[in-house]
């Protein structure tokens, strides 16, 4: 499904220089930021089931730490490498930047396939992988988390394998862990509560309401997924979702809740019957999710998604990016064109960080939040998030992403310049 055209790193430094550009900033204030800080990239082996070595690459890249320890996810994909952590670490630093958490911005990759893993192999992996990048990480250094098919269990075990290296129990190494060892409440579903929140305010701008209105959802995971899930909740009707094997259509708004349920017994959407509702498979599917004929397009996958190709077609009003970068350079500018509004992901899915950042703070003075205050706490960060970057927008009369770009340069650049810049 990834589309392998574009490399995400460049894309990433094209809106980078142009936004940097627009903040009239000297090249040398920003420079930096168009490296990784750090790249490491390991060899983790794992003895299979019937007794054979395999061997997995892994990379865990930290981008920029000027606003604080680096932070991201960790994702297990056939098609992760070093150029797509690069670009993923970068919008870890923009995206803490943008949600005022005090944090860099890191990532990490296994390319692998899990859904080839058994559960014994998926765990020797994530501890092996864990014991790989174990010099580069800590509590106060590097702070992994979910990501692409990677989940709480899968922390748990890298909480577990870090602290037996470290001697203590240390959760504040990594979040997005099971509550019952340190997670925090309300984590799994953060990003996609995020996602709904920023629909609910974009709407809100443009003066009109969630209630009615229809989406589409590239996705059903842990974002897609779940942000379906809290719009349908709110009002709205959705009318598409995708998968891995194709997209689910029904004009009168699907199911939500019994797809979510089947798909956590790990099923597929081509095996999902319902009267009513029509199967598409990829990728004819996914393409027919991207052009719907909706209010609110929500890319929940992977990046590269909305290209030069589709872009033309996309009928959405507004589309608000669950996944990280799934919408290309060209595209947007083509899109802008259009007059559709883009809430870009460092911004529209920052939910998922800033409640790693709960669980963190929770983690070191081990003392637990109860659900409603984390997601209190979360729409609070959120609004002002959305608010700082929509101000910066109207200021400066361009679209989202370049206003939450330039709040995100100006804030790492400053801080950068207050700790002092070279020798
Ligand atoms: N992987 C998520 C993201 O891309 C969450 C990262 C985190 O919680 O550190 O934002």
């Amino acid at each position: 499904m990834e589309n392998k055209k574009y490399n995400p790193y460049d894309q990433m430094l094209m809106v980078l220089e142009s936004a940097a550009q627009k903040l009239k900033l000297k090249e040398s204030d920003y420079v930096a930021l168009k490296h990784c800080e750090r790249q490491l990239q390991v060899a983790v082996p794992v003895v299979m089931d019937d007794g054979s070595v395999q061997v997995f690459e892994g990379y865990r890249v930290q981008h920029n730490s000027a606003r604080g320890p680096y932070k991201g996810g960790i994702r297990f994909h056939q098609d992760a490498d070093m150029d797509e952590v690069k670009a993923l670490a970068a919008w870890m630093s923009f995206k803490c930047a943008v949600a005022n958490i005090p944090y860099g911005g890191g990532k990490g990759g296994v390319k692998v396939d899990p859904t080839k893993l058994s559960q014994n192999e998926l765990e020797k992996l994530t501890r092996n992988f864990t014991m790989a990048i174990a010099p580069l990480v800590g509590e106060y250094i590097d702070i992994p988390a979910p990501d692409v098919n990677t989940n709480a269990q899968i922390m748990g075990w890298f909480a577990d394998t870090y602290s037996r290296i470290n001697g203590r129990y240390t959760p504040g190494v990594v979040t997005g862990k099971p509550p019952i060892i340190g997670g925090s409440l309300g984590r799994a579903e953060a990003t996609g509560r995020g996602v709904m929140l920023v629909v609910k305010e974009i709407l809100k701008a443009h003066k009109k309401s969630i209630k009615g209105c229809t989406v589409a959802v590239q996705g059903n995971g842990n974002v897609g997924g779940i942000a379906a899930q809290l719009i349908a909740q709110e009002g709205a009707k959705v009318v598409a979702i995708s998968d891995i094997s194709g997209a689910v259509f029904c004009d009168a708004g699907l199911p939500i809740e019994e797809l979510l349920a089947f798909s956590k017994q790990r099923k597929l959407l081509k095996d999902y019957k319902k009267d009513g509702v029509k199967f598409v498979a990829n990728p004819e599917g996914n393409q027919m999710v991207l052009t719907a004929a909706v209010d609110v397009l929500v890319p929940a996958a992977l990046e590269n998604q909305i290209t030069k190709d589709n872009a033309d077609k996309i009928k959405a009003k507004f589309i608000v990016e669950g996944a990280n970068g799934p919408t290309t350079v060209e595209a947007d500018e083509i899109l802008n064109k259009k007059g559709i509004v883009v809430v870009p992901d460092i911004l529209a899915n920052c939910g998922g960080v800033v409640c790693s950042y709960f669980e963190w703070v929770q983690n070191l003075a081990n003392y637990y939040w109860t659900e409603k205050e984390v997601n209190a706490k979360l729409e609070e960060k959120m609004m002002i998030a959305f608010e700082g970057v929509y101000k910066k927008a109207e200021e400066h009369k361009c679209p989202l992403r370049m206003a939450a770009y330039m709040v995100a340069i100006e804030r790492i650049v400053e801080a950068k310049k207050i700790k002092g810049y070279y020798y």
